[in-house]
């Protein structure tokens, strides 16, 4: 199982941006929280973290960009 984003449901609004850019279809809104559904569907863009207006989602990953 791969690493997800960690979702602060206190700071959620359920405003629903996050799942917009989610381009793997791992997030999803339920009860107007968002919530990491698709586990393996994560390619850890990050963009969800960026997106949030309300820091509610943080990213435990790092990705490295190594050049030859
Ligand atoms: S890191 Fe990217 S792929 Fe993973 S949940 Fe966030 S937006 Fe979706
Ligand atoms: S962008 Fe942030 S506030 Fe909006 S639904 Fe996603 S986690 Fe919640």
């Amino acid at each position: 199982m791969g690493e997800m984003p960690i979702i602060d449901k206190a700071k959620c609004d359920g405003c629903g941006l996050c799942v917009s850019v989610c381009a793997c279809g791992a997030l999803k809104l339920v009860e107007k929280t968002v919530q990491a559904i698709e586990v393996d569907e994560c390619r850890w863009c990050t963009l969800c973290e960026l997106v949030c207006p309300n820091e509610a989602i943080s990213c435990p990953f790092e990705i490295i960009i190594e050049n030859d």
